[in-house]
């Protein structure tokens, strides 16, 4: 065998299979469930939604509620030079784009967190989660995530958390402090960077974590009663409809709570920006997006709670492409009304 065949042929092998992941998968959930019951998924479809929406969800359990994402300074490990120093190949600089004005470092965390409470709670709204919302918010010591955690629940309008990070910085040290505020009544949520359960891909997004790490996180979680949204990108690099599908599944298997789905953006001083101007990559046109939503949709459980099937508004200045709208409603409105002329819904075609 050549030395190039050969190395290829050890690489492929350490990529889990899908039978394997489903497999850790199963034995991963044994002992842990939605938090959507079907009964309460079955009274939103009677109401017309043939997706699982997050926000009719919980509607119907609370008071409206509003996240506030604030930008509390933390960096990566995939770029700090720990794990790497060239991060994923789509991130941008500043770890994800953001255009809410005051989630930003001139500002104090104090200063984030009030200026935007002031202004929602003047629209009505009681109830506040803290969004830890740019690169990897649980890449620091677990005493600095508490005093920081501490401070952002000490708002009595604040009921929770929404912590977005990797897989491998979800060490168990600070999952046990995020359960004893689960035991005191807040609503714990971690936003974790799945992007796809196949190895191969997030080896070419230098993701640097596999698909494992990311079902040990998710369990790890779950089992102490915090929940677990997935973020998802379809239209990776190289990724087919099957094994998109098979994601699909596994996060199924796993009892994901929620998912926010969104297209591949290419973003200025990316990795993948050259990969577009070299024609290594090609985004996908809204059809072509729109069609791999329903097809993702119909193969997961319905009692994944969809938070959003597009992107957060990613500035006109940095975005290279697609250059289609990637407004949420107008692509909510597009996927539903598809299902619905189909009589299809979220789940249609789930046969775990
Ligand atoms: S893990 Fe997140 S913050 Fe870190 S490099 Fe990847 S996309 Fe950027």
């Amino acid at each position: 065998m050549e030395k190039d065949e050969k190395n290829m042929d050890n690489k492929s092998r350490e990529f889990a299979s899908y039978e394997e992941l489903k497999c850790k998968a199963s034995n991963l959930a044994k002992n842990i469930d939605f938090t959507a019951k079907m009964g309460d998924i079955n009274i939103i479809r009677k109401k017309g939604f043939p997706i699982s929406q997050y926000g009719v969800y919980t509607k119907s359990k609370s008071p409206k509620t509003f996240k506030i994402p604030v930008d509390a300074g933390f960096s990566c490990p995939n770029k700090d030079g720990t794990l790497d120093d060239k991060g994923c190949i789509y991130c941008p600089k500043m770890g994800r784009p953001i255009s809410v004005e005051y989630c930003n470092r001139k500002y104090s965390l104090k200063e984030q967190i009030e200026f935007q409470l002031n202004e929602h709670s003047r629209k009505g709204i009681t109830n506040f989660y803290v969004y830890f919302y740019p690169a990897t918010n649980t890449y620091d010591t677990p005493e600095n995530l508490k005093k920081l955690w501490d401070f952002a629940l000490s708002y009595n309008t604040v009921i929770g958390l929404s912590i977005g990070t990797r897989p491998d910085c979800l060490e168990v040290e600070k999952l046990d402090i995020l359960e004893t505020y689960v035991k005191q009544g807040y609503d714990i949520w971690i936003d974790l960077g799945v992007q796809s359960l196949q190895d191969k891909t997030l080896d070419l997004l230098n993701r640097k974590h596999n698909a494992t790490d990311t079902l040990n996180a998710i369990k790890n979680c779950k089992e102490r009663g915090i929940k677990v949204c997935g973020h998802i990108i379809l239209g990776l690099p190289g990724e087919t409809k099957k094994e998109m599908r098979e994601t699909a599944e596994l996060l199924s298997l796993i009892k994901i709570d929620a998912l926010k789905i969104y297209p591949l953006v290419v973003i200025e001083n990316t990795k993948l920006e050259e990969m577009y101007w070299n024609a290594e990559y090609k985004s996908l046109d809204k059809i072509q997006y729109v069609g791999l939503v329903i097809d993702f949709l119909e193969n997961i459980s319905p009692q994944i709670l969809i938070q959003r099937i597009s992107k957060d508004k990613v500035p006109n200045e940095i975005k290279i492409s697609p250059e289609w709208d990637l407004g949420r409603l107008k692509i909510l409105n597009e996927v539903s009304n598809n299902l619905k002329s189909r009589k299809s819904f979220q789940g249609s075609k789930f046969n775990i």
